[in-house]
């Protein structure tokens, strides 16, 4: 069995039936998504649309591809023909443009909102009354080709463990609020190989995780 099978099999142990296991495989060789695939793993994800389509090609067709990072909106077109779910969406630009590359390709495209949970600075994420406006803009149906499926979001990189459960339970309360609304809502995208029992425990219902699967990163 290979470092990664065994990786995977002590996760999925420890995953209750209702949470989905993404292998994030960005910045990782061929070879070892190759041995996550022969272990049975199907939903991988990566954070760059290029090192996305460079994978692909290269990878068994019934893969469901995963779009974690900030995606611009100029290469929403590359990856709208088969994505399996966008994380990121954080913009009604980008929204808009997920619509009109959706509805060229004849499909719906599941998505997430992201949203900023953390104390860390960041440019990427929505705050509460940003997630209200995108949220107002699709239940007036202007995205016929958008599924709204849930939220994403990353908690603070510390140790404190209260700061981390307290920020999981803010997304998760706003994920309860907007689920209310919207009847597609059933994935919760939080938690990573550092956070995951916490955010599992918090209402997690998707958790995105690399390096407990694959090692290290090449940088
Ligand atoms: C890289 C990344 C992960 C995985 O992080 P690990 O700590 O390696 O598990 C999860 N989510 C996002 C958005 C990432 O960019």
């Amino acid at each position: 069995m290979s470092e990664v099978a065994q990786h995977l099999a002590e996760i999925r142990k420890s995953l209750p039936d209702h949470v989905t296991l993404l292998a994030v495989s960005k910045r990782q060789p061929l070879e070892k998504l190759h041995e996550a695939y022969a272990a049975g793993q199907r939903d991988f994800g990566e954070n760059k649309v290029q090192e996305l389509m460079e994978k692909v090609d290269q990878l068994p067709a019934d893969i469901r591809w995963h779009l974690i990072g900030h995606l611009q909106t100029n290469k929403v077109k590359y990856i709208a023909p088969f994505v399996h779910l966008i994380h990121s969406v954080d913009s009604l630009k980008l929204l808009q443009e997920i619509e009109k590359r959706a509805a060229q390709n004849n499909r719906t495209i599941p998505v997430l909102l992201q949203m900023h949970i953390a104390e860390e600075e960041s440019k990427f994420g929505l705050n509460a009354e940003e997630l209200t406006e995108l949220a107002e803009a699709a239940l007036s149906g202007h995205f016929p080709h958008i599924e709204l499926r849930g939220l994403m979001g990353m908690a603070t990189f510390t140790e404190d463990e209260a700061q981390v459960r307290k920020e999981f339970g803010v997304l998760k309360g706003h994920f309860d609020h907007w689920k209310t609304h919207f009847p597609s809502f059933n994935t919760l995208s939080m938690g990573m190989s550092g956070d995951l029992e916490i955010a599992i425990e918090q209402g997690s219902t998707l958790v995105r995780v690399g390096t407990a699967i694959f090692g290290e990163r090449n940088y």
